[in-house]
């Protein structure tokens, strides 16, 4: 059996704790490798070379440390497809999808490559006589980032590209259900010139995860994951004085008004409530037709279109519009949850809970499913099932829609689909949710905006990629200098105003 180690001071090394996680191939149900999981003195070894080497990297000025990313770039576009290939052969989504997960990734660390730009301070010339102010970012030393299974290569790449850039070493600590794309994202960053050291990667499970928080040499953590391990870890990062941002879970509702294109909205809640099995936090998982007879029209389109999705391996390649979930118990949670839908009164309208694939009867594949007449008070609703189910829940109007989608504990994202500007405007302005889309299902904003939701699906301080990033990562220095023409006045006993 195959057995995935950690890669640590720039080289591979196996894992010592005796300790290991099954990795599956999703499409078969087959364990295809075993994964080790780090202990505290793994973990503790990791940290100490990521003290020794973080500040040489530093020192470099930001513009070498630009061009690392710059060719790591071309490094991630020539392994593009080995990449993507070892993606879905452990996640389980299609291929043009796992290609879109390093897309998505990549082009944040084409946002890294404005690096010195970003790193600029900011300076006050004259702020007083012969007095100049300036502040510094500066990096924050050794820093770590804890991804989830579904974007192995994009949010791994949004945590290391900020951080590295910026100065600082990083402890990586992916998820143990698809070790290997970040495996390999750190030897193409050592074939691009980072230096070894700088980035470490552990892989492990609560274990590891406690002693990166435990760990007094690590300055901040960012995470993301469920909402309840992203409320933990924020916690627990707090107790211990670091930096913390952690993204949590989502329910992310679409509201269908009555003037709204309904071929377009179907095939957007088609494309975004099924896509990679629902497994993204993106994932549009409530409709909200507004009026019976929106509702009714949009489920007569949804059906067929629901009915007709492809579900299979990745190596079916084009035939296939999303492949299996990711493990046999998230088959089991998702079916859990579908049949308490039916059994708590929704109306199941794609029934697929019977399933199966010929010749990958072990595989962890779930059918589309598609629910009409869910309430506020059901499981589906309430839960994120984080699989192919797409409830429906109808609103009266457009104000009692809105409500739903601001009374619910998640505020990842949201999408309106309207032809009308006036009603796009006020939905924008009003909702408590992150990102927003308008005719737009799944608004995932660009590397060179930021990412975040609000409520339970973000915890702490400032967004993901863009802008956001870099100040994530560093912390700021503010200097105040004086060079006056001479020191003539002697001590100064009352505080100092800039009059
Ligand atoms: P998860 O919370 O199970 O795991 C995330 C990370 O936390 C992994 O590295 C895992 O090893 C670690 N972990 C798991 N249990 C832990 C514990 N008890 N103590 C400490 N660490 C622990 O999440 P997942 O199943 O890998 O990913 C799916 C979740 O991530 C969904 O809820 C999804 O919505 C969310 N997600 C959110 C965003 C976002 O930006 N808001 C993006 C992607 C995924």
């Amino acid at each position: 059996m195959k057995t995935i180690g950690h890669f640590i001071g720039g080289k591979h090394v196996e894992g010592t704790s005796g300790r290991f996680a099954d990795v599956y191939n999703p499409a078969t149900g087959e364990v295809q490798a075993k994964v080790a999981l780090a202990s505290q003195a793994e973990l503790a070894a990791a940290v100490a070379n990521a003290a020794a080497a973080q500040p040489v990297w530093a020192a470099q000025n930001p513009q070498k440390r630009a061009r690392v990313m710059m060719k790591f770039v071309d490094l991630l576009n020539r392994d593009m497809d080995k990449l993507a290939d070892k993606l879905s052969s452990e996640h389980g989504k299609t291929f043009v999808d796992a290609k879109g997960d390093v897309q998505r990734g990549l082009e944040v660390i084409e946002f890294c490559i404005g690096a010195p730009h970003l790193l600029k301070g900011e300076f006050t010339d004259g702020a007083g006589p012969g007095i100049d102010m300036y502040s510094m970012r500066q990096p924050l030393g050794v820093v770590a980032g804890i991804t989830p299974f579904n974007f192995p290569a994009m949010i791994p790449l949004w945590k290391l590209g900020p951080a590295l850039v910026a100065g600082n070493a990083m402890i990586l600590k992916p998820s143990e259900r698809d070790p290997s794309v970040p495996l390999m994202l750190a030897e193409l960053l050592q074939e691009a010139g980072l230096p070894d050291g700088v980035l470490n990667v552990v892989n492990g499970d609560k274990e590891a995860v406690d002693a990166i928080l435990d760990n007094p040499t690590i300055q901040a953590v960012g995470f993301v994951g469920s909402t309840p391990i992203a409320h933990y870890i924020y916690h627990r990062a707090a107790e211990t004085g670091k930096r913390a941002q952690c993204f949590g879970g989502a329910k992310n509702h679409m509201i269908i008004m009555p003037d709204a294109d309904m071929d377009q909205a179907a095939d957007a809640l088609v494309g975004a409530g099924f896509g990679a099995a629902g497994e993204r936090c993106m994932a549009i998982s409530v409709a909200v037709p507004v009026g019976d007879e929106t509702a009714d029209r949009l489920i007569e389109k949804l059906v067929p279109r629901v009915e007709a999705l492809k579900v299979g391996p990745y190596t079916a390649g084009d035939d296939v519009d999303f492949g299996p979930v990711v493990t046999k118990a998230a088959k089991e949670n998702i079916l859990r949850l579908i049949n308490s839908g039916v059994e708590q009164g929704a109306k199941l309208v794609v029934d697929n809970r019977n399933f199966s694939l010929q010749g990958y009867e072990d595989g962890f594949f779930v059918g589309p499913h598609l629910f009409d007449h869910v309430t506020k008070d059901m499981d589906i609703y309430k839960t994120e099932i984080f699989g192919p189910v797409l409830s429906t829940i109808r609103a009266k109007t457009y104000e009692e829609a809105i409500g739903l989608a601001m009374d619910h504990e998640y505020g990842n994202g949201t999408a309106i689909f309207t032809r009308d500007g006036d009603t796009a405007r006020d939905f924008a302005s009003r909702i408590n949710i992150g990102m927003v889309g308008i005719n737009v299902p799944i608004p995932v904003p660009l590397a060179y905006h930021t990412f975040g939701g609000w409520k339970k699906s973000g915890f702490g301080d400032l967004n993901q990629h863009g802008p956001d990033a870099f100040k994530f990562y560093t912390r700021t220095k503010t200097v105040t200098a004086r060079w006056p023409s001479g020191i003539k006045e002697g001590a100064e006993f009352s505080i100092p105003t800039m009059k």
